[in-house]
C-alpha cells in the first residue's frame, strides 16, 4: 500500500513525511528531488529533465508521470512509495491514477490538516538555516541552527506577497484534487495544528492499522 501526502505548505507535510518513510521503511518519491536527481543522469529522461529545468520551464504532466514510472521500475512490489506533492491537481490525478493502476499499485491518502490563516502564519514567521536549510518555526527561539550552528534567516520568497501566491495555487489547483480523492479513494484527516508528537502520533496511529 502507498501512501499520498497532501498538505499546504507549513503543514508540516515535509518533516511528518520524512518520520513516516524512515518508520516504515517507505521510498519517499518528491518532485523536486527527482527532478533534481534525474537532471544529473546520464540517459534520455534525465537529458529531458535537465533541458526543461535549465530553459527555466514547468515540468509537463506527460514527464512527470514518466519520472514517476522511471522510479517505480527500481523497486519491488513489496516496497511502499510515499508521494510527497503528487498529484498536484486534477490533469495530474487522473494521469497518477491511471498510472497507479497499470503499476497494479494501491494507495490511500493523508493530509495534512491545517487552516490558510495557520499556513500563512507560520509560513511569514518561519526561518531556515542559511547553511543547511533547515526550516524553524517561530517556537524555536535561538539564533542559531541547531544541526550547523549556521544563521537563521527569514527567506526572501517568505514575504507576504509571495505566500499568498502559494497559497492561493493551493487552494486553486490541489484542493480538487483532495476533494476528488475524498470521493473516489480512501482519504484520511490529520489535524496538523496540534504539537508536532501529537499529529506524529496520529499518523503512526492510522498508519499501523493500514499497513496490517
Ligand atoms: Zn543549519
Amino acid at each position: 500500500m502507498d501512501i499520498v501526502l497532501f498538505g499546504i505548505q507549513g503543514s508540516g507535510k515535509g518533516t511528518q513525511g520524512k518520520i513516516i518513510a524512515d518508520k516504515y521503511q517507505m521510498r519517499i518519491f518528491e518532485t523536486g528531488a527527482e527532478l533534481r536527481r534525474l537532471a544529473k543522469e546520464d540517459s534520455s529522461l534525465g537529458k529531458k529533465v535537465k533541458n526543461l529545468i535549465e530553459a527555466g520551464q514547468l515540468v509537463p504532466n506527460e514527464i512527470v508521470m514518466e519520472i514517476i514510472e522511471n522510479f517505480s521500475k527500481d523497486f519491488n512490489k513489496n516496497e511502499k512509495v510515499l508521494f510527497d506533492g503528487i498529484p498536484r491537481k486534477m490533469e495530474q490525478a487522473q494521469s497518477f491514477d491511471k498510472l497507479m493502476k497499470e503499476l497494479n499499485r494501491e494507495f490511500v491518502c493523508i493530509l495534512m490538516d491545517i487552516s490558510e490563516k495557520e499556513a500563512y502564519r507560520r509560513l511569514t514567521t518561519r526561518r531556515i538555516c542559511e547553511e543547511c536549510k533547515s526550516v524553524y518555526p517561530s517556537t524555536y527561539e535561538k539564533e542559531k541552527c541547531e544541526k550547523c550552528q549556521g544563521k537563521l534567516i527569514t527567506r526572501q520568497d517568505d514575504n507576504p506577497e509571495s505566500i499568498k501566491v502559494r497559497l492561493d495555487s493551493y487552494y486553486k489547483e490541489t484542493m480538487p484534487v483532495i476533494e476528488y480523492y475524498e470521493k473516489t479513494a480512501k482519504l484520511y484527516k490529520i489535524n496538523g495544528e496540534q504539537k508536532i508528537d501529537k499529529v506524529n502520533n496520529e499518523i503512526i496511529e492510522l498508519l499501523d492499522k493500514i499497513f496490517t
